[in-house]
């Protein structure tokens, strides 16, 4: 329905133009043409007039005799029909050979406003002919003694000006005819290329991402089946995103939960079950339950990220930060053998919150000595200049492999999943200092040390401080 509407409102704005020139076409050029065709009708028949009435301006007194003679004179002008009448109105010549009106009265509009005094005009334009008739009367000694009325019938002028309105007419109606067609024609392809786009936004919004509006050319519709077709693309990949989010998350709560089953029926199901092997199985069991809840906590944390619910930023010294992690990873390092030293190249601070902050120079830490060896170092290092904080955490551990590089922010990957699992990690540590040094405006990008291992590198806005230059 909607559509009809749209096409009909094209159509009918198109054609209504197009009438409205139309109009203007078939009659502006015909009144012109008219009026000057009336104009030169006026000059040419009143002229003539003044030529007749000279002819006679020499008389006393108008007689059928004194007039006939005085018009001899006058050259024929080729009007239709001149009459000449006495001061009454009584036609004492007439052009007119049969049925002349000599001897009664003229008493039209024109005589009698000449008999008055004044030169009279009319002119019509019907039945295909033009009609004018001009008066003029005669005077002698400032006495009105009569009247002269020219009379012509004009039919050449008239067809001429009745050709160019037939001509017009044509014109007009080739033209409407071909307006219609065009603006059909049109309002379709419009109404079709719309349709097209219409039909795309129902399949996707019905779920099929992956279609795309088909639309040619380069105008504003192709333009918005363009933008449409990115937006759909975009929801294609985020729906995708949050699927794999769901399952892998539903698969990593599944492994631990598959575990404690399992040790609790090897608990149950096992006769004569002695202490000392209840209690390792027990103690597995609490393993498996803080796996759990690392997830939880994790996924927690990273659906609020998602859903933008951050710590209120506050001003935040980071050396103090990193010194508090220091001590809480100190005996975790000293038991995997791990040096683990900071370095302050430059006090700096940062508008975030504490926990955003201590979270991200954790779990960067804790990786470095989680993916290390016996004997490795991990060094943090805080820098920058004075728009910006430059945390580095480098250690000289397993290294991450190239290729992996580019997807170790990605949730739930793992570069070896064994590895990762048997230290306890969960696959999020990374993608949740990602998400969080994106929302307080910065960056962070891993690369390969020289030496062998890995160095995260954070950069913050930094905040200046008061008495600083
Ligand atoms: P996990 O909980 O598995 O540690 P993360 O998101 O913190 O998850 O890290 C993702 C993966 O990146 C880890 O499983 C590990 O393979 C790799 N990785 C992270 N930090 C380091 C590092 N410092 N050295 C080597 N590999 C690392």
């Amino acid at each position: 329905m909607r559509r009809a509407s749209l096409q009909v409102k094209f159509g009918l704005s198109y054609i209504l133009v197009i009438a409205a020139v139309l109009v203007f076409m078939n009659t502006y050029p015909l009144i012109v043409s008219e009026n000057l065709v009336v104009r030169s009708k006026q000059t040419t028949l009143q002229s003539s007039v003044s030529v007749m009435v000279t002819a006679l301006s020499g008389l006393e007194e108008l007689s059928e005799e004194n007039v006939a003679s005085a018009m001899t004179l006058v050259e024929d002008t080729g009007i239709s029909r001149i009459l000449v009448t006495d001061a009454a109105g009584r036609i004492l010549y007439d052009t007119r050979e049969t049925d002349g009106a000599v001897g009664r009265y003229g008493l039209y509009t024109e005589i009698v406003q000449a008999l008055r005094g004044y030169d009279a005009f009319y002119a019509d334009f019907t039945d295909g002919a033009f009609r004018s008739r001009a008066a003029s009367p005669v005077i002698y000694r400032s006495q009105t003694i009569g009247a002269v009325y020219a009379y012509e019938y004009d039919v050449e002028q008239a067809t001429l000006l009745l050709t160019l309105q037939k001509n017009l007419l044509r014109i007009s109606a080739a033209v409407a005819g071909f307006v219609v067609l065009l603006s059909l024609l049109l309002s379709r392809m419009l109404t079709r290329r719309f349709g097209v786009l219409l039909e795309a936004i129902r399949r996707v919004r019905e779920g099929a991402y992956s279609y795309h509006a088909e639309i040619g050319g380069r105008d504003e519709i192709s333009e918005i089946a363009e933008e449409f077709n990115s937006l759909s693309d975009r929801l294609q990949t985020t729906e995708e995103a949050r699927r794999r989010f769901v399952s892998d998350a539903s698969h990593e709560l599944k492994t631990p939960l598959a575990g404690i089953r399992l040790l609790s029926d090897s608990i149950l199901q096992t006769e004569d079950i002695d202490d000392a092997t209840v209690r390792e199985f027990v103690g597995d069991i609490v393993q498996e339950t803080d796996r759990l809840t690392r997830i939880t906590e994790n996924l927690l944390r990273l659906t609020r990220l998602d859903s933008g619910i951050i710590e209120p930023a506050q001003s935040v010294a980071v050396a103090p930060v990193i010194e508090r992690v220091v001590r809480m990873l100190r005996l975790v390092a000293d038991e995997k053998r791990v040096g683990l030293t900071y370095l302050v190249e430059r006090e700096q601070s940062v508008r975030a919150g504490v926990d955003d902050l201590h979270q991200i120079i954790y779990n960067l830490t804790e990786n470095a000595i989680k993916y290390n060896r016996p004997g490795g170092f991990v060094r943090v290092t805080l820098g920058g200049t004075e728009d910006e904080c430059v945390l580095r955490v480098e250690d000289n551990g397993i290294g991450i492999p190239e290729e992996d590089m580019p997807r170790v922010f990605d949730r739930f990957y793992r570069v070896d999943k064994m590895r990762s699992r048997a230290a306890g990690g969960t696959g999020l540590g990374l993608s949740i200092v990602a998400d969080t040094v994106r929302r307080r405006g910065g960056s962070i990008a891993v690369s390969a040390r020289a030496g062998g291992g890995t160095c995260f590198t954070v950069r913050l806005p930094a905040v200046r401080r008061e008495g600083e230059a």
